[in-house]
């Protein structure tokens, strides 16, 4: 057995069945490039799903790392930290919004995205008791815990795991008409990843981010963009909503904000929104840990210059370019995307 055939053996023999991973063996990689146990090189286009934004092993974000980790990696939030201000502050900043509640990975950003719309529900909009329900997009991707595959519809995610949990109304992407038969006064959010990256990188009719905008503006109801994927420079923008020229009232954060290095998500919203909180009534051991705060820190440092955001629009002209060339003709049907975010339909 080659050891390439031999790591995936013991991988099948010991690891739960959950991914079907490609045959190679990953020992190290360096900006768009991985070396597998052999020797191999290979192009990474996946980019840890838009984790890897800033390219494997990048020097800024590895020596933040080294530099937190003789400093002092966790502390809890029974205390303060001296990393934990800057980090809430700049990343409200780079969201044009005032407050930042951090997690870890994205499906916990998410729930804390439900979760906070709901509170929002019943003491700010005054929805009764238990009748908040989320309007979310058919083919949406946001994690995958027991409430998030409730309301998925992919029966693979969700097939097994229920009891599901109420609360969530699906509509087709796309369809702002749908959307507006789906409101009642009990509507507190609507829950949308602004390009459906699991999906297929599917985007949005033009106009139908704007129309969400509108119409939960007079609805008073937030709109919450999961821009886990689609957010923080890939598609060209800080924000795939930028795009459309729009702004919403929550953005959930993940993937690249830990720049391929740790886990970090946030909640960035403004204060009437994450106001509601009281201590006790959420959080996380390790959510917003110093390691986290400093990783994430360069991160978007490296965002505010805009410099990241550019050379994906460049390099993703130049790939959209080419790809086009190739659609229609052969093995590749369709092409769709923005900047270095590209999903192909495969014949
Ligand atoms: C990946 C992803 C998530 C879940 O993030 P995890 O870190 O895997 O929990 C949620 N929403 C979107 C849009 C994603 O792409």
């Amino acid at each position: 057995m080659s050891t390439t055939e031999s790591a995936i053996a013991s991988a099948e023999a010991h690891s739960a069945h959950n991914y079907h991973p490609l045959p190679i063996v990953v020992a190290s990689a360096d900006g768009a490039w991985m070396t597998d146990v052999e020797g191999r090189r290979y192009l990474d286009m996946l980019a840890g799903y838009s984790a890897l934004n800033f390219g494997h092993a990048n020097r800024r974000l590895i020596d933040a790392a080294k530099a937190q980790l003789e400093r002092v990696t966790l502390t809890s939030r029974a205390f303060h930290h001296d990393r934990f201000a800057d980090f809430c502050t700049r990343l409200a900043e780079l969201c044009g919004m005032e407050m930042v509640l951090p997690m870890n990975t994205g499906a916990e950003a998410v729930e804390t995205a439900v979760k906070t719309a709901r509170k929002w529900g019943y003491q700010v909009k005054g929805v009764p008791d238990g009748m908040a329900k989320i309007i979310v997009a058919a083919n949406n991707f946001h994690g995958r815990t027991t409430t998030i595959v409730s309301f998925s519809t992919d029966a693979e995610a969700r097939a097994d795991f229920g009891p599901y949990t109420p609360g969530f109304e699906i509509v087709p992407f796309g369809d702002l008409t749908a959307m507006e038969a789906a409101m009642t006064e009990n509507t507190v959010a609507v829950l949308l990843e602004p390009i459906q990256g699991e999906a297929g990188v599917l985007m949005p009719p033009a106009g139908y981010l704007a129309g969400v905008r509108e119409l939960t503006r007079q609805r008073n109801v937030l709109f919450i963009a999961d821009e886990i994927q689609s957010g923080l420079g890939r598609t060209g923008k800080t924000f795939a909503c930028e795009h459309e020229g729009v702004v919403p009232d929550m953005y959930v954060l993940g993937k690249a904000l830990g720049g391929g290095v740790v886990p970090v998500s946030a909640v960035v919203s403004s204060a009437r929104i994450l106001g509601v909180y009281r201590p006790g009534e959420h959080g996380s051991t390790f959510g917003g840990n110093p390691l986290a705060c400093a990783v994430a820190l360069e991160v978007i440092a490296m965002l505010r210059t805009g410099e990241f955001q550019q050379r994906a629009t460049e390099l993703g002209d130049h790939l959209h370019h080419e790809l086009g060339v190739l659609a229609g003709g052969g093995a590749v049907e369709t092409v769709r995307g923005r900047g270095l975010w590209a999903g192909l339909d495969i014949v």
